[in-house]
């Protein structure tokens, strides 16, 4: 999928066939083997991934995501992904991306910690805050950043919190880092509205995910008025026309680990939950999500991708014919969290740190940057939202490469 719509940018910024596939392959990727001792006496080898995309804009970023279905391809496409995400709103950045293939809601605490303080102990070499910078995604969260920061620094004989972001506050995380990214996506949401002309006092929305973007984007938009009406996670999802009890329902996932069953609404699958209708779709989950078989019957008007990657290329050319529907594609829409994510690394950096209101600030006025010039490119050379996003992405490390010559 990134391949592809790489080329599809590609040739629209006309970029020589010649260069094309310095761009497409991942400058590094490490595979790594991971033992991690587990709690009933047995060591269980596990398989981890970092790729780093491209080294023309300084050091790599990119989140790590624990998941059964994690592989070096996989983690290479959202390495790919990463690195027109930084450069769309213009961080100094390449991409990066890592992963460990595991189930981590089967592992204990002990064995989490076990194998996040191995694995970047394996990563050691390959990551540091000049060379690449992991943060938190699908399956990992602040205490996952807190053990590979304690990690690295035990390492380096003193604290490094610049190595990762997405700690927690105390040991040199930033505030509102947590709720950057579902906090962005309503922002982008909210844009959109205006935009298209929509109420948010009448919208709807639905959500896909319940983990810290969808949550996170859930109240945001319950915020600007927006009635959140369904929610899913990986075991379902549920439905209520007359709008969710947000505050119940995550009571509810605190003592059940899951929104199935939640009284405050019906049972829908997951397949289901994306044909609802509502004004605002947001696919805040995994990869793959808008296929060819469920674009065309989607009953949104704003289709917003908290998640990476959730819309294949067969789905965007059903889109495509479907004007009523305006996308905020991944590399804009999630883009808050590693926006923040590199103001907590400037911040360590600097060790000085910024009040939340001025981190929310500088947020939203580089997501309202990216967001105009975006819509700006996709009306003046009529193409998708996706395309207009990738091609600003794609041409700053184009440009940069170019300026620079051979090693990046
Ligand atoms: N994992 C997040 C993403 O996909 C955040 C990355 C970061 O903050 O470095 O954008």
């Amino acid at each position: 999928m990134a391949c592809q719509q790489f080329d599809s940018v590609a040739t629209i910024l006309e970029i020589p066939v010649n260069d094309r596939d310095r761009m497409k392959f991942p400058k590094r990727a490490l595979t790594v083997a991971v033992p991690v001792p587990m709690d009933n006496g047995t060591t269980h080898v596990f398989s981890g991934y970092r790729v780093q995309h491209h080294l023309a804009l300084g050091p790599t970023k990119g989140g790590i995501r624990y998941h059964p279905d994690v592989t070096l391809g996989e983690v290479a496409a959202l390495a790919m992904w990463m690195s027109w995400k930084c450069a769309l709103t213009g961080l100094p950045y390449g991409g990066a991306k890592g992963g460990v293939t595991v189930d981590p809601g089967a592992l204990s605490l002990g064995e989490k910690e076990r194998l996040t303080r191995r694995f970047t102990q394996e990563l050691i070499p390959f990551i540091g805050p000049q060379v690449d910078i992991p943060a938190p995604d699908v399956g990992t969260n602040e205490q996952t950043m807190a053990w590979m920061m304690d990690t690295y620094s035990t390492h380096a004989g003193h604290s490094v919190p610049g190595v990762v972001t997405g700690k927690p506050v105390v040991i040199g995380g930033s505030l509102g880092r947590r709720e950057a990214t579902g906090r962005g996506v309503a922002y982008l949401i909210y844009r959109a509205m205006d935009s298209i002309g929509m109420k948010e006092g009448s919208a709807t929305a639905v959500i896909q995910g319940f983990g810290n973007v969808g949550s996170i984007a859930a109240w945001s938009l319950a915020k600007y008025g927006v009635k959140v009406v369904g929610v899913s996670d990986a075991m379902g999802g549920v439905y209520n026309p007359a709008g969710l009890d947000l505050a119940a329902l995550e009571a509810w996932v605190a003592s059940n680990r899951t929104v199935v069953g939640f009284p405050g609404g019906d049972a829908v699958s997951n397949a289901e939950l994306l044909l609802l209708p509502c004004d605002i779709l947001v696919p805040a989950a995994l990869e793959r999500q808008i296929t060819a078989e469920n674009a065309g019957k989607i009953q949104c008007r704003i289709l917003a991708e908290g998640a990476n990657g959730p819309t294949t290329p067969e789905a965007d050319d059903i889109l495509a014919q479907r004007p009523e529907i305006f996308v905020i594609p991944d590399v804009l829409c999630n883009s808050g969290g590693v926006v923040v994510s590199y103001f907590e690394w400037v911040q360590d950096l600097q060790s000085f740190f910024w009040s939340e209101s001025e981190v929310v600030d500088k947020l939203f006025r580089i997501l309202e940057g990216a967001f105009t010039q975006t819509l700006q490119l996709s009306r003046k050379q009529k193409i998708t939202m996706r395309m207009a996003a990738l091609s600003l992405g794609v041409r700053r490390v184009y440009d940069a490469r170019k300026a620079r010559g051979v090693f990046p």
